[in-house]
């Protein structure tokens, strides 16, 4: 179902006698639809829940011997006794046999397949019995049913005494950002409530690394791309190949700038010798004819300036992605020659602001409002930042400044939303930003990342090349007031 982009709020007491003839009308009418749309979106919610609750109350019933006793069919024809039922496999144990009829019921009433009603089932149980709280707020209308499934997939494999602790601290989100921002909160909260840290779960992961082939329908095949079957095929063989042509013995735990316990060999299974050899020409590889010499993927992670020392164990931020183990942020921080420091207090050196005397911002500043803003700060938006532009929100010919708390991140659609649209918006000095729809609404955007660590801009390599950084250009101070849509060229 569609989910709404932020709460609404209330209009706020704003002079209205600068607005054109006919806005008031206009604002009328769209909130006249906005506002019972904004009802039914409520009860879409309850219905969710109410639908989550009989599911959940029917996985209850399949746990009680009563019921379980009503399932089982003929005596004869239970598998124990009957070589018959065995020769189609060992019978299904009482809860198994129960969850499986129970989903078939489901699955006939409402015209799915077993599998589909059995999943449903499952989610509704654990949503119902484990995060009680989101059950409430969905039964309320104060979150979408996305927000449940969103959550239910970051608490996949959290251990169950974290849940209680996590529920309550990002329901208050849930009711205030779409699914998907709502998805990458949860996902930083869970892992600072996490017992066992991320740097034991990753160091497992990666001994986990493999390639894997899926055949797939009409000639084609899986391999983490979708592709023509033969070039699958082939491909996956070539890695193979590699793979076993590495020698081991050269293979060994390079030790990092001096640090102690490198040079010990290391052996590779072949999945993961296939993964790092997949890891190698993905990064580093060129296409016929040299395309691809010399480009290098990027990477932006934010790493606590604690982790850097390696006094904390605390996650660096991946961006586009989530928490990272300390291990890998390190890693990257110590392969780029240098990274921008984002720095939160003014005598630190970083500049916040150059009042009317550049409209472009300078490097740092733009630095710091990319890693606060982190995409896109349009309403339900999550296009990356680095792919967006900077807005001066106040804007420059009407005497607003270039610094922090004037710029935001803005993708070129609601940059020219903003501007050829009567949507408006205001700042708060921290970042927030408050759109005032053409409906009366308003929705505010809350900075998506509390400034604090180090940001690395790095290029990607296998571990053991040497690694170089994204060249800036150099700032061109540039006091003449821009034209009518203000925007900052991509960095
Ligand atoms: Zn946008």
């Amino acid at each position: 179902m569609a989910t709404s982009n932020a709460t609404p709020e209330d209009a706020p007491d704003e002079p209205v006698s600068a607005r054109p003839e006919g806005v008031d009308a206009t604002s009328a009418a769209i909130a006249a639809i906005i506002d019972p749309l904004t009802e039914n979106a409520r009860q879409m919610s309850a219905i969710h829940a109410e639908r989550a609750r009989l599911l959940a109350e029917l996985h209850r019933l399949g746990q009680q011997p009563r019921i379980i006793a009503g399932l089982r069919g003929d005596p004869v024809e239970t598998g124990a006794d009957d070589p018959d039922t065995q020769a189609h496999g060992p019978a299904w144990g009482d809860v198994e046999l129960a969850e499986r009829t129970l989903a078939t019921e489901v699955a006939g009433a409402l015209r799915l397949h077993s599998t589909t009603a059995r999943m449903m089932i499952f989610n509704a149980a654990h949503l119902v019995e484990k995060l009680p709280g989101f059950q409430k707020a969905l039964a309320q209308g104060r979150i979408s049913w996305a927000h449940v499934l969103r959550m239910q997939d970051v608490v996949t494999g959290a251990p169950a005494e974290v849940l209680p602790a996590l529920e309550a601290a990002v329901l208050p989100k849930a009711e205030k950002l779409t699914a998907t921002q709502f998805g990458r909160v949860a996902a930083r909260e869970l892992e600072r409530l996490h017992p066992v840290s991320l740097q034991e779960r990753a160091d497992v992961g990666a001994s986990l690394r493999r390639v894997v082939l899926q055949p797939d329908v009409d000639g084609m095949a899986w391999l983490n791309a979708y592709l023509k079957a033969d070039e699958a095929q082939a491909g996956y063989d070539r890695l193979t190949r590699i793979a076993k042509s590495l020698n081991d013995a050269d293979t060994t735990d390079q030790p990092a700038d001096g640090a102690e316990g490198g040079g010990e060999v290391v052996l590779r299974t072949m999945d993961q010798r296939r993964a790092d050899a997949f890891r190698d020409l993905l990064l580093d590889g060129e296409c016929a004819g040299g395309m691809g010499r010399g480009i290098r993927g990027t990477v932006h992670v934010t790493v606590p300036v604690l982790t850097l020392m390696g006094k904390s164990f605390e996650p660096g931020m991946l961006e586009g992605y989530g928490p990272i183990d300390p291990e890998t942020a390190r890693r990257l921080a110590g392969t780029a020659p240098s990274w921008d420091r984002i720095l939160t207090h003014p005598e630190t050196g970083c500049m916040l602001s150059v009042g009317r005397d550049s409209y472009s911002p300078p490097t740092d500043m733009k630095r710091y409002t990319e890693i606060r803003d982190q995409t896109c700060q349009g309403i339900g938006c999550n296009r990356k930042a680095t792919h967006s532009e900077i807005d001066h929100t106040v804007p420059w010919n009407k005497g607003g400044p270039t610094a922090v708390g004037n710029l935001v991140h803005l993708c070129k659609a609601c940059h020219r939303l903003k501007h050829q649209s009567s949507f408006s918006t205001r700042q708060t000095p921290t970042g927030a930003l408050t759109w005032t729809s053409p409906g009366g609404k308003t929705y505010t955007r809350e900075p998506a990342n509390p400034i604090g660590g180090t940001s690395v801009r790095t290029e990607v390599s296998p571990p053991q090349q040497p690694t170089t950084v994204e060249k800036r250009p150099a700032e061109v101070p540039n006091p003449t007031p821009p034209p009518e849509i203000d925007s900052a060229p991509p960095f």
